[in-house]
């Protein structure tokens, strides 16, 4: 009696066991998922930052790609393949 219970209870925690390989192995994927499109985001803001304007479309003001936060200040409008950048100063004249 006291051996089947504890055969019993064996099976149950290769269940267990089984149960939790498979969890580990959805995370792997899902991690393996994330680190792909974090990936794919880097490669965007690579584009992007090879798209970097020199200066304003509108007027002489030079981009500072050292500068922080110097992408939030400047407006991107695209024109057809074109990319137009407007630094703060044209934004405000708007
Ligand atoms: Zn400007």
């Amino acid at each position: 009696m006291k051996n089947k219970n504890s055969r019993k209870n064996q099976k149950k925690s290769e269940k267990k066991r089984l149960k939790r390989a498979n969890k580990s192995k959805q995370k792997r994927l899902s991690e393996e998922k994330h680190r792909i499109d974090s990936q794919k985001k880097l490669d965007g803001l690579t584009n992007l930052l090879r798209m970097l304007p020199k200066k304003c479309s509108f007027c002489p003001e030079p981009f500072d790609q050292n500068q922080p936060g110097a992408l939030d200040d400047w407006q991107a409008t695209f024109r057809g393949a074109e990319i137009l950048y407007r630094c703060p100063k044209c934004n405000e004249n708007v």
